[in-house]
């Protein structure tokens, strides 16, 4: 879709078929992930099972090279769907947040000017 960042040339972290990674521009803590269908659609409501299998195949190989890398302690997987959810950009997409024991992430800053 014209104008739309994650359907522009990202420099993807890993990719297959029909998904692909890329480190989000204003990480909540060290490795946050977004994975994204290359297809446009703006809810996570309408990515298909194949999408959603792709995305899982990657969130899995994403998860080998942080715990290589970084080695957090634990975890968030989450999806924000519509502006009042604090989805800033309307294409589809789950979040990877690593986390550190002793670290606390901040959600609302990452989502500023997106709460209404
Ligand atoms: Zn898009």
């Amino acid at each position: 879709m014209t104008g739309c960042e994650f359907c522009s040339h990202l420099p993807k972290v890993l990719q297959n078929d029909l998904a692909y990674a890329v480190y989000d521009i204003k990480p909540v803590s060290q490795g946050h992930t977004l994975i994204i269908p290359f297809r446009h659609v703006q809810r996570i409501f309408d990515v298909t099972p194949l999408e959603y299998k792709a995305m899982y195949d990657l969130m899995l190989e994403m998860e080998v090279l942080i715990q290589r890398d970084l080695s957090p302690d634990g975890y968030n997987i989450w999806a924000n769907c519509g502006k009042v959810a604090g989805q800033q950009v309307m294409h589809a997409h789950l979040h990877l947040i690593p986390r550190y024991k002793g670290k606390a992430i901040h959600i609302m800053e990452h989502m500023q000017g997106n709460v209404v």
